[in-house]
């Protein structure tokens, strides 16, 4: 289980009403029971059930059971897309390790007004308890492309996924550090953000392969190549 608080060695972890409901009234767990606790900075802890009510209830840790394991620092930029194929895109990106993930309005953006970063988190959430991860990315509030680009430190290099690349200088480099990867919407990149992507020197074209993916699928692909050739 996901908590959003401080775990270790005797720590007090005070439920919601709704952690309540779904332990003690859909798991239905009873006082004594041990379960298993990330909150994405501490590690994984074993945690006893100590007091339980169907308002709220107090566990308690007794002991870690894994550390920490950090992703690599690895942004996930993306345009929204629909509903389902957005949350796909965030569950997968947990699934392969990465450390933020940023849906961004291009210029092509379509589906913007409906994105609901509260809900992809708990996609997140859901998709690192079931993976068994102890990080769980964060899911930002959506921003506009061409500023967040214009903003982000020189030392974070930029995997940028455009089609068409098939015989241009278009690998990853292989630059240890921060990474951030950029996969675009339905209707692909404007010649506007094409020319600010190229004139970033830290901001390298990809292929994907000589076919056009859907925007999910190029998401998968591109987090596939980047853990390929610079993951661990
Ligand atoms: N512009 C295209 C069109 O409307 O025909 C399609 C864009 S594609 C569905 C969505 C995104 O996936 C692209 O912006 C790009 O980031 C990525 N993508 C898809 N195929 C790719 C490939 N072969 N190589 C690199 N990136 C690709």
């Amino acid at each position: 289980l996901y908590v959003d608080h401080p775990l270790g060695e005797g720590q007090s972890v005070p439920l919601s009403r709704e952690e309540a409901h779904y332990l003690f009234g859909v798991m239905r767990l009873p006082v004594g029971a041990v379960l298993s606790l990330i909150n994405s900075a501490d590690g994984e802890w074993d945690a006893e059930v100590v007091e339980a009510s169907k308002k709220g209830g107090v566990l308690v840790c007794r002991a870690q059971t894994r550390p920490l394991q950090m992703p690599p620092d690895l942004w996930l930029l993306f345009a929204p897309i629909r509903k389902e194929r957005t949350a796909f895109i965030v569950e997968k990106a947990v699934e392969m390790g990465v450390s933020r993930i940023c849906p961004v309005q291009t210029d092509f953006t379509q589906n913007a007004d409906r994105l609901r970063p509260e809900k992809l988190q708990a996609h997140a959430i859901e998709a690192a308890e079931q993976c068994g991860g102890t990080f769980v990315p964060k899911v930002d509030q959506l921003v506009k492309l061409k500023p967040f680009l214009a903003n982000m430190p020189d030392d974070r290099q930029l995997m940028f996924c455009d089609e068409g690349l098939v015989g241009d200088a278009a690998k990853l480099p292989q630059i240890v550090g921060p990474w951030a990867i950029l996969i675009g919407p339905e209707g692909g990149f404007s010649e506007a953000e094409r020319a600010q992507l190229h004139a970033m020197q830290n901001a390298h074209s990809v292929s994907l392969g000589p076919r056009i993916l859907r925007a999910d699928t190029a998401a998968v692909a591109a987090l596939t190549v980047w853990q390929q050739a610079l993951g661990d």
